[in-house]
């Protein structure tokens, strides 16, 4: 039973979101409703949207680079106009911070509703970030509220949080679609400074629970031994039980430290066809190239 405090503490609940695509037809399967949650405990070198990975420190930088006033300081914190942001991300480019001034705090509610105009167009939703666990109470709300339309619910996650943490919520999406950057416990902390450890646990935990819907690897140039690897590792494990999606690295979008350790070259179709070759001649698997 909810109390009544418990039920305006819940009802408060805000999440900081940082984008909503109202129809994607690249965040899971079908036309989707893709949310963008801001903030990740991972810092990927090759993140393509690294203005999504720290909350607005409000240090006021990016304030006077707006070229359409959009921004301003009110009481220590930044504020942002909606109405006359012309989206120019001069303030995404200018931020030392790797954060967007162009967060929009949505409770359940609001964020309900802008789901449910979209509910004759979409299959479903796919939460994502940043990294959308860092919400994890607000999506169990969310999601409580999301099912009684009808819709399919899916978790774009980089595995930080331990998904066994949360079944509540796994009971209410139909699965997690999960990155698996790097098999390498060295190499994952170079890569997303943070360690593999709960990536690989929920590998196997959402596996044997029947709630993995996919598995997402970006495969990096001059890097073959690592791609090889994180290849090998999830082709055995996962033994065709979801699909498997390898991603070119592509520099578009990625932060100077990034460019600096992989380049701005992508892998042309033949080395990905051969990647593709590579994981099908480990084991049964349904490769999807990106
Ligand atoms: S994207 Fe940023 S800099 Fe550009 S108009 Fe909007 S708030 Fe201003
Ligand atoms: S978005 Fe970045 S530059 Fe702008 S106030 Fe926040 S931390 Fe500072």
């Amino acid at each position: 039973m909810i109390t009544p405090m418990r039920w305006i503490a819940e009802s408060m609940m805000k999440a900081p979101v940082n984008k909503i695509i109202p129809f994607s037809n690249v965040d899971g399967p079908g036309n989707r409703c893709a949310i963008f949650f801001q903030s990740c405990p991972f810092a990927c070198l090759y993140c393509h949207n690294p203005e999504t990975i720290q909350m607005c420190k409000n240090c006021g930088a990016c304030v006077n680079q707006c070229p359409a006033h959009a921004l301003s300081m009110e009481e220590g914190s930044v504020c942002w106009n909606q109405d006359v942001c012309v989206n120019c991300d001069t303030c995404i480019r200018c931020c030392p911070h790797l954060a967007s001034p162009k967060i929009q705090w949505l409770d359940v509610d609001e964020l309900y509703q802008r789901v449910k105009k979209l509910r004759l167009f979409i299959r479903g939703i796919t939460v994502s970030g940043g990294e959308c666990m860092n919400q994890a109470p607000f999506l169990t709300e969310f999601f409580h509220e999301v099912r009684k339309l009808n819709l399919g619910i899916l978790i774009d996650s980089n595995g930080f949080y331990d998904f066994s943490q949360y079944p509540q919520l796994l009971e209410l999406c139909d699965g997690v679609m999960l990155d698996v950057k790097a098999v390498d416990p060295q190499f994952h902390q170079t890569l997303c400074a943070q360690d593999n450890t709960t990536v690989l646990k929920n590998l196997d935990y959402l596996l044997s629970i029947n709630k993995l819907e996919e598995v997402r690897t970006v495969l990096l140039p001059h890097h073959e031994e690592q791609n090889r690897k994180t290849i090998e590792y999830v082709v055995k494990l996962i033994d065709n039980r979801c699909r498997y999606k390898l991603i070119a690295y592509r520099s578009f979008g990625v932060r100077e430290a990034g460019v600096k350790k992989f380049g701005t070259g992508i892998l042309n179709e033949n080395e990905m066809k051969e990647y593709e070759e590579y994981a099908k001649s480990l084991g049964n698997v349904t490769v999807t190239l990106v």
